[in-house]
C-alpha cells in the first residue's frame, strides 16, 4: 500500500497520539477523524493532528484504507455497525482495546469477506484522557500485540504490524484470549487494587483521611495516579474481561489471605521469602527495559508515567 488514508474513530489519548505519530512520521496520505462530542471534534482540529474532522462516522471512513478504533470498548460495536457496510473493499479495520476476545466477538460477525480485521492493543498510555493529552512519541520503545485470528488476510496483518513498527513499537502477536489472561495480571488487576485501595481511603473519616493526603509519598501516592485512569474505560475492561479479572482475583486474594495469615502469626520467614521474590521481579523488569532503575520511579526524569 502506498501511504494509506487512515481514520481515527475515537480522539483521545490515544487517538491523539496516533494521529500526532502519523504525521511525525509521514505514516498517511490523510488522516480524517470522529469524535462523539463536538467538543472533542473542535479541540482535534485546533491541535491539527487530522487533517479533517467529520460528524459522523460513516464520513470519516469514506475514503479509509485503514480504520483505527479509539474509542472505549463498549462504544466499539455500534460504531462497527455503521461503517463496516459503507468501507472500501479491502479495508482494514484495527483498533487499540485494552481487552481483545471482546473486540473480535463484537466485529468479526459484521466483516464480510471484503473487510479485514487486525485487533490490536498498544502497552502504552498514561492516566490522561482526551486530545490534549497524546503525543508523538507514546509508542515508542513500548509493545504493540496484535491478536489476528488464524484466517487473518496477511497483508492485512503485515500492514498493520508496519504501522506500529514506524512509530517505534515492538510487535508481538498472541492468541486474543491469552492477551487478556496475561494483561488481567499485568494491567487489570494492579488497577482494581488501586482503585479499591484508593476507594477505602477515600472512605476514612476526615483527619485520617487529611493525614493519608499528607504522608502520601510513602506509597499510597502511587496507586492514586493508577485509580486517576478513565473511569469508564475501566470500567468497560472489567466488564468485558470479566472471567480473566475473577480468575487473576481469586489468585490473589488466597495469596493475600496467606500474608494475612502469616502476619497474624509472627512468620517473619514468610513475609521474608515473598518480599525477596517480589524484589526480584522488579529487577527483571527493569533488566527487560519496561521501568528505569531511579530513585522514586526517576519521577524527575520522566514527564508521563505508563498505565495500561
Ligand atoms: P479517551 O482519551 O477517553 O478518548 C476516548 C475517545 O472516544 C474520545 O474521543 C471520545 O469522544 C470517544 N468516544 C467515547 N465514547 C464514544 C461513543 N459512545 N461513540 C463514539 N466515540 C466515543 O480514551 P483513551 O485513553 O484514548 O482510550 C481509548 C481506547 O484505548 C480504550 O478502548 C482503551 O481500552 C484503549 N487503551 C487505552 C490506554 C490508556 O492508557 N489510556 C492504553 C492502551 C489502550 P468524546 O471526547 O467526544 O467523548
Amino acid at each position: 500500500m502506498s501511504q494509506p488514508n487512515i481514520a481515527l474513530l475515537g480522539l483521545g489519548l490515544i487517538g491523539s497520539s496516533l494521529g500526532h505519530a502519523f504525521k511525525k512520521y509521514g505514516l498517511a496520505a490523510h488522516v480524517s477523524g470522529y469524535a462523539r462530542s463536538a467538543q472533542t471534534r473542535a479541540r482535534a482540529a485546533a491541535l491539527g493532528f487530522v487533517d479533517s474532522v467529520h460528524d459522523t462516522p460513516e464520513a470519516a471512513c469514506a475514503e479509509a484504507d485503514i480504520v483505527f478504533f479509539n474509542t472505549p470498548l463498549s462504544a466499539i460495536k455500534a460504531l462497527a455497525e455503521k461503517i463496516v457496510p459503507t468501507l472500501k473493499d479491502g479495508a482494514i479495520i484495527t483498533d487499540v482495546g485494552s481487552v481483545k476476545a471482546g473486540v473480535i466477538g463484537d466485529i468479526k460477525p459484521l466483516l464480510q469477506d471484503r473487510v479485514h480485521l487486525v485487533p490490536g492493543h498498544p502497552i502504552a498510555g498514561t492516566e490522561q484522557s482526551g486530545p490534549d493529552a497524546g503525543f508523538a512519541e507514546l509508542f515508542e520503545g513500548r509493545w504493540c500485540i496484535l491478536t489476528p485470528e488464524g484466517d487473518a488476510n496477511l497483508y492485512a496483518v503485515e500492514t498493520i504490524a508496519n504501522l506500529w513498527r514506524q512509530m517505534g513499537s515492538e510487535v508481538e502477536f498472541m492468541d486474543a484470549g491469552h492477551h487478556d489472561l496475561v494483561l488481567a495480571i499485568t494491567s487489570h488487576l494492579p488497577h482494581l487494587i488501586a482503585y479499591n485501595i484508593v476507594g477505602t481511603a477515600a472512605q476514612l473519616e476526615n483527619d485520617t483521611r487529611s493525614a493519608v493526603i499528607k504522608y502520601s509519598a510513602s506509597g499510597f501516592r502511587d496507586f492514586t495516579r493508577i485509580a486517576a485512569s478513565d473511569p469508564i474505560m475501566w470500567r468497560d475492561i472489567f466488564l468485558q474481561n470479566k472471567e480473566a479479572v475473577l480468575e487473576m482475583l481469586g489468585r490473589f486474594s488466597e495469596d493475600l489471605t496467606a500474608l494475612q495469615r502469616a502476619i497474624r502469626h509472627g512468620d517473619g520467614d514468610y513475609l521474608e521469602n515473598t518480599f525477596t521474590t517480589t524484589r526480584s521481579i522488579r529487577r527483571s523488569i527493569i533488566e527487560a527495559g519496561q521501568d528505569v532503575d531511579l530513585p522514586n520511579f526517576g519521577r524527575d526524569q520522566r514527564d508521563a508515567s505508563e498505565t495500561d
